[in-house]
């Protein structure tokens, strides 16, 4: 049996969990936010250092300022805007109450189970919402030692997993040294975009493709002209792009590995281009 029947049921209570508890107050429908962890438990586990890759006006909920100086936020500045707006809006929260299950309860209505400091209990509800997030909901890769306390898992796309992210490296580096590359020697060059165009990559990343696109013909065009001025001249070339900076900061950019022996065969007054951009890494 339900112990209680709530309006709406909130499974999470970040930032888009309390912006849907505080719309649905204003229309008059009480709600209640149940987290497994705290109030915004996934912020408070974000890097310590890091700031929004997306600026202030886009984070802001409820109809109420983000009112920081800088245009990205801090996740200090974050938790308390967020918190702020969940206490002036009276969000109602229930923490440590992890939503198990939701199925089809009475008629029209749902039946949630609940599990954490009150125990295993259900509640009834008419409607929930979904607003769990994905950085509490990795993506396993079932390898031995993954479940290690200190393995930390990071779900969202735009940063690294540290887990997967160095493994898929590491595998993708063995198959360029093993297979892929011939011993010509390579050279590196990096391919970024102004600050001002980069967020257009990430409401539209499929703008990635074209990304690459242009920095291999940006290479090709530089090394024909360095090299033999001939049209149609193709070099070697592995594009890997890269969304995040070293701050986790969005930073869209592409890492080419270019092949050099073009520039090797080259006589030695030829291998700084014209516009001087090539140069041969040894
Ligand atoms: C380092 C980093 C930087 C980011 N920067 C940006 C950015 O600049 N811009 C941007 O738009 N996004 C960014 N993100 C994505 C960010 O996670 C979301 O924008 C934001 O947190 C989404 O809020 P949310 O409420 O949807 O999810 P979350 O903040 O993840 O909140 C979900 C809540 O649900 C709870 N929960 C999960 N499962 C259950 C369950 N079964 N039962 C009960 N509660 C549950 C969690 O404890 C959590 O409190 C970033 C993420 C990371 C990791």
């Amino acid at each position: 049996m339900a112990e209680n029947v709530i309006p709406v049921a909130i499974a999470g209570a970040g930032p888009t969990g309390i912006a849907c508890a505080v719309e649905l107050r204003n229309r008059g429908i009480a709600a209640v936010c149940y987290d497994k962890g705290s109030l915004l438990d996934s912020l408070y586990h974000f890097p310590e250092e890091m700031r929004w890759f997306s600026t202030r006006d886009l984070l802001d909920i409820a109809g109420v300022p983000f009112a920081v100086p800088e245009a990205h936020p801090t996740r200090l500045e974050a938790l308390a805007y967020y918190r702020g707006i969940a206490e002036k809006f009276d969000v109602r929260i229930e923490p440590e109450s992890r939503v198990e299950s939701i199925v089809p309860g009475r008629p029209g209505g749902l039946l949630l189970t609940l599990i954490g400091r009150k125990g295993l209990r259900e509640v009834a509800a008419p409607a929930a919402i979904l607003a769990t997030g994905f950085f509490h909901n990795p993506r396993k890769l079932h390898v031995p030692g993954e479940d290690l306390s200190h393995v930390i898992r990071a779900s969202c796309p735009r940063i690294p997993s540290m887990a997967g992210g160095a493994k898929r490296a590491a595998a993708f580096a063995a198959f360029l040294l093993d297979e892929l590359l011939a011993d010509v020697g390579h050279a590196q060059w990096v391919f970024t975009v102004p600050k001002l165009l980069r967020p257009y990559f990430m409401h539209h990343p499929e703008l990635l493709g074209p990304l690459c696109s242009a920095a291999w013909e940006t290479v090709c065009d530089l090394m024909a002209e360095t090299v033999c001025e001939k049209q149609g001249f193709r070099p070697g070339m592995v594009a890997v792009v890269q969304t995040f900076g070293d701050q986790l900061n969005l930073h869209p950019h592409v890492h080419a590995l270019v092949c050099a022996a073009p520039l090797l065969t080259a006589p030695p007054d030829r291998r700084r281009g014209k516009s001087n951009f090539l140069s041969l890494i040894p």
